[in-house]
């Protein structure tokens, strides 16, 4: 700079902007030397925004002076630069410091010339760098506290509305601050937390012992650590409520590392734990009925079983399984049902001793255990008094209803030695148990099991039948017995199997129809048979016959029978007539209401409906006036010796006089000699069925003798 010059807050400025580069340069290095106030900015962060900063300096300068320049700089620049430095992070001090540094690089630049400089210059410039520097550190602080204002508000909200209760102490152990959470849980107002000691607010005892704790603030201050307490602890409210929680304490410290007090945050976890336990009860109840459930009865009998051993005492294992409880859950509804089990579930429960289990393993299954059975005979009398209990009607919405139980029996150690193994053949003697009727108990045999096994094997082969082409219909026909002459004929299921050879309906029906999908797809083969041979023998010309079909209660219930029959009925182009459907009395009865629905809706298409088995089932005759039925097949038990059993012959003459007046046709079935066709004539039966006239026999053979001749 020119000695000659004239110095004045413009030429300061001047200057300034002339020796930018140089007083960068210089400021960079003591920045560097000195200390690290500079970091490692970047050249260009180094110079970021330092000419403007000069700039503004020497506007200040301007400023302060008494010249006329007109241009006010507003002290924008200091303010960009201080917020810079706040954004990368620089602390007040470490900015302070920096400015330090560049009013010291800006002096030495001016050194050689202050001599030369009037002392009012030198005092604008001293006057204009400080002005720079401390509005620069003014924005830097009013920026930092902005931040941390908008900071405090955003904990203070979030503090105000979490769930978890937030405390904070001194490091005397006084609350100073306590969030709304915290009072609703330790159930005290702001006023009497805050100021009080931290101990006196939060008790803590252990859950077990019921000790009390020292309280994790305290802790977290004396030892500087986090300390964790729960979730086997108690907090005691000021109520005097204990409530199960879980609490944190973390030591607070200061910006030189002391420690100034601890934050507590802690919740109450008395809603997890109830979950927890009844998700545990869940795991071994059954949620139905209350009653244990498998895992926990399979557990128990295991350990019943390794005592057993131990004391030579043998444990029964039942399996119950209610009879005919889908059409009690049909009529009572849902609800209706589940009270239902739950009853049985009491009763059950009520009828053994304490060492006992009783457990609900399926909709309308039972399993128990008796421990210390001596003799079988024990086992008899419980289960007949487990029957007898269920037999007494429960009232479910003041209406009694009536069930049964079957139950299958397997005893430790004859029938097996595991939990497993003894389940399994309970289960196979309850299903004999219902094969054989309701209300029945059976003890597990070897007999047993290989009839199991024998069934599990039909079944298999029974899938393949049909597509194997292995089944056939065989045809009885029946008899009138004023003419002597067929009028119809019974298709009866004839199964031919390569090995197994003529397995008989009376054995592989049932098999079928405990899987219903297999008997729908059977029945549906026999029906659709039929009505092809029907259509065959009239394309054949010879007189339409009524073929007489037997229809599983499965079909019966199956939504589609209705339009199947229609269906095949159009297809063969049949009269409804031709068609009679044979339903057994006992299937019939076990949902009556639902069967004289769709009985309805048959009738309605025209085909026949045939009550077959007539006798066998609850010989409740009333039901026959609901159920609008063609004819009744008297059971060919009743016809064994009704010549000479003057019992039997009241009841069929019984049936046929109620024949007469419903009105309805009488059949008798299996009947094997003339002397009974000639009495059943005799009565007033009409028509008969059985060896006399024929077996069932292939259709040609049928054709050749029934169909040709006639
Ligand atoms: P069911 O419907 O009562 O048929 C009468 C059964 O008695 C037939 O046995 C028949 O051969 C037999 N039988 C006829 N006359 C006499 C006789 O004079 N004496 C004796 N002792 N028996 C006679 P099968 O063919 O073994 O059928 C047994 C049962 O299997 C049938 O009883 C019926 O309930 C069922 N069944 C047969 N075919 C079918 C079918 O296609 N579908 C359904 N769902 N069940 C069928
Ligand atoms: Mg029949
Ligand atoms: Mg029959």
């Amino acid at each position: 700079m020119n000695q000659n010059v004239k110095h004045s807050p413009q030429r300061l400025h001047e200057f300034l902007r002339q020796e930018q580069e140089a007083i960068l340069e210089d400021w960079r290095a003591l920045g560097k030397r000195r200390i690290n106030a500079s970091r490692d900015l970047s050249d260009e962060l180094q110079r970021n925004r330092v000419p403007e900063l000069l700039e503004s300096i020497a506007a200040s300068a301007e400023k302060v002076s008494t010249s006329t320049y007109p241009a006010k700089l507003p002290g924008k620049w200091p303010k960009h630069h201080a917020e810079q430095r706040w954004e990368l992070g620089f602390t007040l001090e470490e900015t302070t410091r920096e400015y330090g540094l560049l009013r010291m690089a800006i002096f030495k630049r001016l050194i050689p010339q202050i001599e030369t400089m009037p002392t009012e210059e030198v005092g604008f410039l001293n006057e204009a760098l400080d002005e720079a520097i401390v509005e620069a550190v003014n924005n830097y602080v009013a920026k930092a506290n902005r931040r941390l204002a908008s900071e405090r508000e955003r904990l203070d909200v979030t503090l105000q509305s979490i769930g978890d209760g937030v405390v904070s102490t001194g490091p005397d152990g006084i609350i100073n601050y306590i969030n709304p959470a915290a009072q609703s849980i330790l159930s005290c107002s702001l006023e009497e937390a805050l100021g009080q000691p931290v101990n006196s607010v939060m008790v803590t005892l252990d859950e077990t012992t019921r000790e009390r704790l020292k309280c994790a603030a305290l802790c977290a201050t004396e030892n500087g650590q986090i300390t964790h307490r729960g979730p086997d602890i108690l907090l005691q409210r000021a109520d005097g409520k204990l409530i199960p929680a879980e609490e944190t304490a973390a030591p607070l410290r200061d910006a030189r590392g002391e420690f100034i007090g601890a934050v507590t945050t802690f919740r109450d976890i008395s809603k997890e734990r109830s979950l927890r336990q009844r998700l545990g009860y869940l795991s071994a109840y059954d949620a139905l009925t209350g009653l244990p459930n498998r895992a926990l009865f399979v557990d128990r009998l295991y350990k019943t079983l390794v005592k057993a051993e131990h004391d030579e005492l043998g444990v029964a294992v039942l399996h119950l399984d209610l009879d005919q409880f889908k059409d009690a859950n049909d009529t009572l509804g849902r609800s209706g049902g589940d009270n239902l089990l739950k009853k049985v579930g009491k009763r059950l429960a009520s009828c053994i001793d304490r060492s006992d289990t009783v457990s609900h393993v399926g909709s309308d299954e039972f399993i128990l255990f008796l421990s210390d059975v001596e003799h079988k005979d024990y086992v008899s009398g419980l289960c007949d008094k487990l029957q007898e209990r269920i037999g007494h009607p429960f009232k479910i919405r003041g209406q009694d209803v009536h069930i049964s139980v079957s139950i299958g029996i397997s005893t430790y150690p004859d029938d097996g030695l595991d939990p497993n193994a003894l389940l399994k053949h309970a289960e196979t003697a309850t299903k004999q148990a219902k094969a054989e009727g309701r209300n029945i108990g059976k003890f597990f045999t070897a007999q047993l099991n290989q009839q199991a096994e024998e069934r599990r094997h039909l079944r298999a082969e029974l899938k393949k039948a049909v597509a194997a082409d292995q089944l056939a219909l065989y045809f009885q026909p029946q008899i009138c017995l004023s003419s002597g002459k067929a009028e119809g004929a019974e298709a009866l299921l004839r199964w031919e199997h390569p090995e197994l050879g003529q397995v008989s309906p009376g054995r592989f029906i049932p098999v079928a129809e405990q899987h219903g999908e297999l008997m729908l797809e059977i029945g549906d083969w026999v029906l659709k048979e039929a009505c092809r041979q029907a259509r065959a023998w009239d394309d054949a010309g010879h007189a339409p016959l009524r073929i007489s079909v037997n229809v599983s209660l499965v079909q019966l219930r199956h939504d589609t029978l209705v339009s199947r029959i229609e269906e095949l009925l159009s297809l063969y182009q049949l009269r409804p007539a031709q068609l009679q459907l044979e339903l057994t009395e006992s299937l019939l009865m076990t949902d009556i209401a639902g069967a004289t629905d769709r009985v309805r809706a048959l009738k309605a298409l025209g085909v026949g409906v045939s009550v077959d088995d007539f006798g066998t089932g609850y010989s409740s005759l009333s039901y026959l006036q609901e159920l609008p039925v063609d004819e009744l097949k008297i059971d060919q038990s009743f016809l064994r010796g009704i010549t000479s059993n003057q019992e039997k012959a009241a009841i069929v003459k019984a049936i046929i006089s109620l024949g007469e007046s419903l009105p309805l046709r009488i059949l008798a079935e299996g009947v094997e000699d003339r002397h009974t066709a000639d009495f059943l004539r005799g009565i007033g039966c009409e028509s008969a069925q059985g060896f006399l006239y024929s077996k069932a026999i292939a259709p040609e053979l049928f054709e050749a003798q029934y169909l040709a001749s006639q």
